[in-house]
């Protein structure tokens, strides 16, 4: 048997959306969607040109950019709109743009309007995303799928970068919640949390090319052999996105190697 018969396609004839899909994460999900055969892949992103590079690269039968600040709610909803009416429906809404915060924003030095402006992208617009998607799919009668990006920032506290693990943590209450509250419409709502993997935020915020942030943390996951890659956490939202998952609903999955317990 040939690899191509062998090749399951997860989402044949689903609608996605991707937020901060012209990079890291989200860009290799976008991709991953496709190749699992989405009829369309919506790559959702402020950053114009990388995102229609992203889009171009899957195939513009398969995929388009459009521009969404998730911080505006009426962009959330214009985004979420054009995506019903041009390509029918909404199955799947990966929402995972979002931003890293300084490491000097301990307590003590807590920087507030910092601490806002991060929160306006990774909490408000977050919850603005999965508001949107799940009006779409309630309206449309669609058994949806909605993932969120949390982070292992989720799931401890931290000497630094305050303001990004309560961001992270708003993030699981919002996912834990919506989970309870779209069961009944057959909506499921989930999210990953990976560690850290070199995508172009980390090695920005960390001052690191890819090589070196790898080096850094692959100490921390007590698996070994292995160095957290994009593609990883890719296969973990794939996997919530799609029916593989049909009774996963609330879940936290993290993709950290084992680091925390
Ligand atoms: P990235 O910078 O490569 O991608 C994030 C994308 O989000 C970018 O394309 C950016 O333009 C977009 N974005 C930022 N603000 C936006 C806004 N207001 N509206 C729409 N799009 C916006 O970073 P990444 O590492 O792929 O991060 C994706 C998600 O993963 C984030 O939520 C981040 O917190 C989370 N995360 C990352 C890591 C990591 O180590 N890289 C670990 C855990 C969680």
């Amino acid at each position: 048997m040939t690899e191509t018969t062998l090749f399951k396609k997860k989402l044949e004839g689903k609608v996605a959306i991707v937020t901060g899909g012209a990079s890291g994460i989200g860009e290799a999900t976008a991709h991953l969607f496709a190749k699992h055969g989405a009829l369309m892949v919506v790559v959702a992103d402020i950053q114009e040109e990388l995102g229609h590079q992203v889009a171009k690269s899957i195939g513009l039968n398969h995929s388009t950019y459009v521009h969404c600040d998730v911080t505006d709610e009426e962009q959330v909803i214009a985004m979420v709109e054009s995506t019903v009416k041009n390509y029918g429906q909404l199955d799947i809404m990966f929402s995972n743009a979002g931003i890293f915060s300084r490491s000097d924003q301990t307590v003590l030095n807590l920087d507030l309007f910092a601490l806002d402006h991060l929160f306006a992208i990774n909490v408000r617009g977050m919850a603005a995303c999965v508001k949107h998607a799940a009006r779409a799919m309630v309206e449309g009668h669609v058994r949806g799928s909605i993932v969120c990006t949390a982070s292992v920032a989720a799931n401890q506290g931290s000497t630094a970068n305050t303001d990004y693990f309560m961001s992270k943590h708003a993030v699981l209450g919002l996912v834990r919640s919506a989970s309870r509250q779209l069961g009944e419409h057959g909506i499921r709502v989930n999210c990953v949390s990976p560690s850290i993997v070199a995508t172009p935020l980390a090695c920005s915020v960390l001052g690191m090319d890819t090589e070196q942030v790898e080096k850094a943390y692959e100490p921390h996951a007590s698996l070994k052999g292995v160095v957290l890659k994009v593609g990883h956490v890719a296969d973990a939202v794939l996997f919530l996105a799609s029916d593989d998952s049909g009774f996963v609903n609330g879940h936290n999955l993290v993709v950290d190697g084992g680091w925390v317990d």
